[in-house]
């Protein structure tokens, strides 16, 4: 069933029976036949209607089969809702202090919204009783500050499934009935819903619990318009599935004294994707290299979306362009929401088509095989993969002036397969290639032995195994040197918090098979090792009184910006946070002897650093803290195909 043409002239029985079907499939069979964007058309049109339907008021909640009934300590209550930043604007200007209000910023996860106490899983259901789905623990890595792991710690926030596990993992998950999961969303609620999980532990499947407070942008109210567009980008990177932002006053106990009306605390707001729809023609179809596998990326007669010229959009991969039976030649509708990269969400036949698929690789024209949805080069020396793995490599080892173009010249001319071989290149090697000269290829030469020594940490990354990037290497290291690792066991791995046994596999697997390339980088390079954030420069931070989350949040938030935790105040303290300063409590009296630095918990959440989430390709996103100015991180690759490998680990 497609949605009808003219919605707003179908009768309005017909309209709820339209919605209640689509509800059942999405919910109860995770089989939906619409895409989330038309679904929302449908809802907004009964909105219009009729406000209060019961329809539109309901909280989307999927059937989660479910051990019963829990009742949530505080409420899990839903937000107001803003489509513009107008709307945002007047919001705050009408609760905030001053002009400059801090305010935070967070990424609206499109999953299932979670409470875990410690002991059980609740849903959120209507916000005050949601349903106990701790038969699901098993299923699901949380996701907070500080830890990736095992959800074995009270937490709060979105079940969901991460865009690059979706990519990477689902790929080979299979649903009850044989099928694959269509989206991260359809996913998630479709597995929530299973009465038994055998199936899915079977398969590997892994729900990820992201907390709320994993994620925060921070901003004054009066700099927002001008930060907005960039925030938005910034926010499209993350490996999440969202529908839009949450945006909340950064100091707590104001954001608490303002209240809840009936429905929603007054303190925060919810910002939706607002989709804009573009009708255009598929001119063709690209097909751009992953590290693992090719990208359908679709040529289109540009169109505008707010001043912006759009020529391309992401197909995702092969099974899209199947399942939507497009054609080069088609007609498409194309939408933007919040992310960068818009996409295609229907299409109707053009006159003179012809298919975009291809059996041959582009690159080096050997065979291509089905994965799951993704289409794969069967040459394991494809030059199309292998320059996507040099690259990341390069980029790893922050080689300056080497980028795409000469790499793929370096490939095709100098034979360079391996980032080893990238060592052994000779001046008279680099002037065979054209447009190197005598000084560009001295330059090379000279970039090329700079980064030959480097952090251990930093190498490691540069090998590209799935899922270890920067931050996740440092971990590794910080057990044990580079050397060590290469010898320790999958236990050992598995066993490092943080790191579970699909990475611990990746790493041995790594480390076994490409031995000989491994050894002959070693011998190229001179790694250093970095000790321990807990040098000289961490600062000892003490907490005193009742602060409004719990103690273990604030801990794991210094710990994050390299401070250390401890529970006494001694003369060697440096920082004592005091949740009220002008508390008597014995902590603050001793600290005040002792000359120690007194500071408000407001003055320790808004100083410094913000955590740092990190982006797809295992960057770090430029923040937006009050002080920094606000660059955007140069990338171009469309999201979906850069699913890149790291946890947003906060280190
Ligand atoms: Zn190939």
């Amino acid at each position: 069933m497609n949605i009808p043409e003219n919605l707003s002239s179908i009768p309005m029985s017909e309209l709820t029976e339209i919605i209640r079907y689509h509800n059942r499939l999405y919910w109860e069979k995770g089989t939906p036949e619409i895409s989330d964007s038309d679904y929302d058309l449908l809802l907004e049109e009964l909105r219009r209607r009729a406000p209060e339907h019961p329809l539109v008021t309901a909280i989307h909640t999927p059937t989660v089969v479910s051990g019963g009934k829990v009742r949530h300590r505080t409420p899990m209550l839903s937000l107001d809702k803003a489509y513009s930043l107008e709307a945002i604007m007047t919001w705050g200007k009408k609760f905030a202090r001053t002009p400059d209000e801090i305010l935070l910023i967070q990424p609206k996860y499109d999953g299932i919204s979670a409470n875990f106490d410690g002991h059980t899983l609740a849903t959120r259901g209507d916000g005050e009783t949601g349903e106990d789905v701790s038969e699901k623990l098993p299923l699901i890595e949380l996701e907070t500050i500080g830890y990736t792991g095992k959800l074995d710690r009270p937490a709060r926030g979105e079940i969901v499934i991460r865009e690059d596990d979706f990519k990477n993992l689902y790929s080979n998950i299979r649903r009850k009935d044989g099928g694959f999961y269509k989206n991260p969303r359809n996913a998630v609620a479709g597995i929530m819903g299973l009465k038994e999980i055998d199936l899915m532990i079977a398969q590997k499947a892994k729900l990820t619990l992201v907390d709320y407070s994993l994620i925060s942008y921070s901003c004054p109210l009066d700099h927002l318009p001008e930060k907005w567009e960039t925030f938005l980008d910034e926010l499209s990177r993350l490996p999440y599935p969202m529908d839009g932002a949450v945006i909340k006053f950064a100091d707590i106990r104001f954001r608490e004294s303002l209240g809840n009306t009936a429905h929603h605390p007054r303190g925060e707001i919810a910002y939706k994707y607002s989709n804009v729809r573009r009708e255009t023609l598929l001119l063709d179809v690209e097909w751009s290299f992953g590290k693992n596998n090719l990208t359908p990326v679709a040529i289109m007669e540009p169109v505008e979306f707010a001043g912006v010229t759009v020529k391309r959009a992401s197909l995702h991969n092969v099974q899209n362009i199947i399942d939507m039976d497009l054609h080069i030649g088609d007609h498409i509708t194309v939408e933007r929401a919040g992310d960068v990269i818009p996409y295609i969400v229907a299409s109707t036949p053009g006159t003179e088509r012809r298919s975009p698929l291809i059996n041959t690789c582009p690159a080096c024209d050997a065979v291509l095989e089905r994965k799951g949805p993704e289409l794969v080069c069967t040459n394991a020396a494809c030059p199309g993969t292998n320059l996507q793995r040099l690259s990341a490599a390069v980029k790893s080892l922050d080689v300056e002036n080497l980028g795409e173009s000469t790499l793929k010249k370096l490939i095709t001319v100098c034979n360079i397969r391996h980032l080893s071989d990238l060592f052994k290149l000779k001046a008279a090697d680099l002037l065979q290639i054209e447009g190197f000269a005598e000084k560009s290829a001295a330059n090379l030469l000279t970039e090329l032995q700079r980064v030959r020594t480097l952090p251990e940490y930093q190498f490691l990354a540069a090998l590209n195994i799935p899922n270890v990037g920067p931050n996740i290497a440092k971990i590794l290291l910080q057990t044990m040197d580079f050397n060590s690792l290469r010898q320790a066991s999958f236990d050992t791995f598995n066993n490092i918090p943080g790191i579970g046994p699909e990475r611990a596999k990746a790493i041995t697997g790594a480390f076994a098979e490409r031995k000989e390339e491994i050894d002959e980088l070693l011998d190229a390079l001179t790694l250093i090792r970095e000790e321990k954030s807990t040098s000289a420069n961490a600062v000892t931070v003490c907490f005193t009184g009742k602060m409004p989350e719990k103690r273990s949040y604030y801990v794991n938030l210094a710990e994050s910006r390299g401070h250390i935790a401890v529970d006494s105040v001694t003369k060697d303290l440096a920082l004592l946070v005091a949740a009220d300063l002008n508390e008597n409590s014995s902590k603050l009296a001793k600290a005040r002897k002792l000359g120690i630095k007194i500071i408000s918990l407001d003055e320790f959440l808004n100083s410094a650093k913000t955590p740092e989430p990190v982006n797809t390709t295992g960057e770090q996103l430029e923040l937006f803290t009050v002080e920094e100015t606000v660059k955007s991180s140069a990338s171009d690759a469309p999201r979906h195909t850069a699913a890149e490998e790291e946890q947003p680990e906060l280190f």
